[in-house]
């Protein structure tokens, strides 16, 4: 793991108007790691994850991805640089196939032979997703919806995924699967998550590194093992 992290952030500062929701953020994401952060509703993380994925403007600070300063790079030279964003919603074409949905995931790319390798190794990580190719996206399950999502990222090979509650509205089975599949997804190929979540026990017993927001700040940072079982910081910021 590089000292220095995937993705940095320093004296991040944003918001939606005049009053900042994001009050000096620093974040640091190792390359290969699981970084849940977690908090309460209006903590400010889906903030958080929009203005590294350049769909909010920064007020101040700065973000880096592998040492690249990421300030005023537009959103689609983002994707190219190898930031994925999952929405909260998921953002599935209702009316498109399964297999165009994973498709649109690819279509910047050049390399059309690996965009191609890729979108199999997706059909072979999400074994429904195969069987239900032709299907048109509003036929899916949540749970579906939610693996093609994260498979539409997956086919444009990002360095980092910026995932927004992949488990919100899922079943605690299906919870418990896209948590296991993003553990094999960093094991497996490296991949580097950011991970953003109500679901504050599933993530944090995925995730290598916990990060607790409040009121847009972060107010904690330390190894996933130590917030679960740090009862004073649960109770005081995550309500367990
Ligand atoms: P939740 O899990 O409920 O989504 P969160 O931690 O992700 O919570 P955010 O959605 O980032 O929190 O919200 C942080 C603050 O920003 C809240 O006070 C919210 O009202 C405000 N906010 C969020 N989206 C907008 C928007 N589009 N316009 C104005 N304010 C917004």
């Amino acid at each position: 793991m590089s000292a220095a992290g995937l993705l940095t952030v320093r004296g991040l500062v944003a918001g939606y108007g005049a009053a900042p929701v994001l009050h000096a953020v620093d974040l640091r994401v190792p390359r290969g790691a699981i970084v849940a952060v977690v908090g309460a509703n209006g903590a400010g993380k889906t903030t958080l994850l929009r203005s590294l994925s350049g769909m909010l403007p920064l007020t101040a600070g700065r973000i880096t991805l592998d040492g690249e300063d990421l300030r005023g790079v537009p959103v689609e030279q983002l994707v190219r640089r190898g930031l994925a964003h999952v929405p909260e919603g998921r953002g599935v074409v209702a009316e498109l196939t399964v297999d165009e949905n994973l498709r649109l995931g690819g279509l910047w790319r050049r390399d059309r032979a690996d965009a191609a390798r890729a979108l199999d190794e997706v059909y072979q990580l999400f074994e429904p997703l195969a069987r239900r190719r032709r299907q048109l996206g509003h036929q899916l399950s949540g749970g579906e919806r939610q693996m093609l999502a994260l498979g539409r990222a997956l086919v444009g090979r990002p360095r980092v995924l910026l995932l927004d509650e992949p488990s919100l509205g899922l079943a605690p089975r299906v919870v418990a699967q896209i948590m296991a599949l993003l553990r094999q997804l960093r094991d497996g190929t490296g991949l580097t998550v950011l991970l953003v979540e109500q679901n504050v026990r599933s993530a944090l017993s995925v995730a290598d590194q916990g990060v607790v927001m409040a009121l847009g700040r972060v107010v904690a940072t330390a190894p996933a093992a130590r917030l679960r079982d740090d009862e004073d910081l649960r109770h005081a910021y995550l309500g367990f």
